[in-house]
């Protein structure tokens, strides 16, 4: 859809008005007020802070969804496992952190009230003996008023995450990398004209991830592109997170390279899943860390650092995820590395040297930059740590 933008005028404003108002980011107006004026504009951005999604005070589609998801309150209705179709929203998002707080495994508070977030519930439900039907009506948000605010501190699902990583061991034979070149199809992403050239951000993410597809298979990883060089149609993030999901992948990586109007704009920055309210991936954050750290220490870009986002990409996939914008395709310094061979190997080395450190103990991590990727098979073969 075209996104609802400053300036329009219509019953889509009012109703994107109606939810900002309930939020408490916009002062209550008449029911009838249906243009984007200003105070629209900065409620809708205060919106998109506060949930993570990209800053741009339009009304596209994934803030659409979050504005409708937005609108329900944790009580307000009864929650429960709907087939095909599964309830999100808010209120979703509140039980699932409610719960995980409590020490029940629903996965992520992804918002969307699956089988794993009934299975919970069910369970909650038994230890303190209601009906174990895996809703939530009246009873069991009485049960959790009860309890719920006794229970502070760690988040459980990421300790047994990061757990589950600890205790797999520090070798990659056997593990499922995905990996996803942004755009391609219909959507070549950033472009540049560049004298008789014309680089494309679809064309060379690609680039990307068939180099590190090549050295992660040489290092025993099982590795999945989310396309080809040249599909038909570009897949939506939904569709890049369903399939990272069905193949089970321990690590997913999104390549991406940037773009801005100001050709001053330059660096490297990785994003992972988190919210303003501290819900974040630990092992996602821990990702994204090394892979930045490790750009930065072997390529010398500007280090733009990480930020935690509720991006679809990032939020619906069941795996450590980051999406790393590797440098500005506008920027003539970041452009001239990037159309380099040899730095985009560089920049996959750095990779696989973030995605091995991600399986060592913490204790026994080793310092930025130092792992030789080319021995990294027989290091990992003989179960040492380079020091
Ligand atoms: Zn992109």
């Amino acid at each position: 859809m075209r996104p609802i933008r400053p300036g329009d005028r219509g019953p889509a404003v009012t109703e994107i008005r109606t939810v900002l108002a309930g939020l408490d980011l916009l002062a209550p107006a008449a029911p009838d007020a249906d243009d984007f004026d200003t105070h629209t504009e900065r409620a809708v951005r205060a919106f998109q802070q506060s949930r993570g999604l990209s800053v741009d005070g339009r009304v596209g589609a994934e803030t659409w969804r979050a504005l409708d998801a937005a609108r329900w309150r944790l009580g307000a209705r009864t929650l429960y496992h709907a087939v095909p179709e599964p309830l999100t929203g808010e209120d979703v998002r509140s039980l699932q952190e409610r719960l995980l707080e409590m020490g029940y495994d629903v996965g992520r508070a992804d918002a969307i009230y699956g089988v794993r977030t009934s299975r919970a519930v069910a369970q909650f439900q038994r230890e303190v003996g209601l009906t174990p039907d895996g809703s939530c009506g009246p009873h069991t948000m009485n049960a959790l008023r009860r309890l719920g605010r006794k229970v502070v501190g760690g988040r459980p699902q990421w300790l047994r995450e990061s757990d589950a990583i600890r205790q797999s061991g520090p070798t990659l034979v056997g593990r499922t990398v995905v990996i996803d070149p942004g755009h391609g199809g219909t959507d070549p992403g950033v472009v540049v004209p560049d004298g008789s050239l014309r680089w494309s951000e679809a064309d060379l993410v690609h680039d990307l991830a068939s180099r590190l597809e090549g050295r992660l298979a040489a290092s025993g990883v099982r590795v999945q592109l989310t396309r080809g060089p040249t599909p038909d149609d570009c897949l939506p993030d939904v569709g890049r997170a369903e399939l990272a999901n069905s193949l089970g992948a321990d690590v997913f990586i999104s390549l991406h390279v940037d773009g801005h109007a100001n050709p001053e704009a330059e660096g490297v920055a990785t994003y992972h899943y988190g919210t303003d309210n501290g819900v974040t991936s630990a092992t996602g954050e821990r990702l994204a860390g090394l892979v930045q750290r490790e750009i930065v220490a072997r390529t010398g870009l500007r280090d733009c650092r990480t930020h935690a986002k509720a991006w679809d990409l990032l939020r619906l996939t069941r795996m450590p995820a980051v999406r790393v914008e590797v440098g500005y395709l506008t920027s003539p310094d970041d452009r001239a590395r990037l159309t380099d061979p040899r730095f985009r190997d560089r920049v996959v080395d750095a990779i696989v040297a973030a995605v091995q450190r991600m399986y060592f103990p913490v204790e026994r991590d080793v310092p930025t930059g130092s792992i030789d990727v080319s021995e990294l098979r027989a290091v990992v073969a003989a179960g040492t740590v380079v020091d």
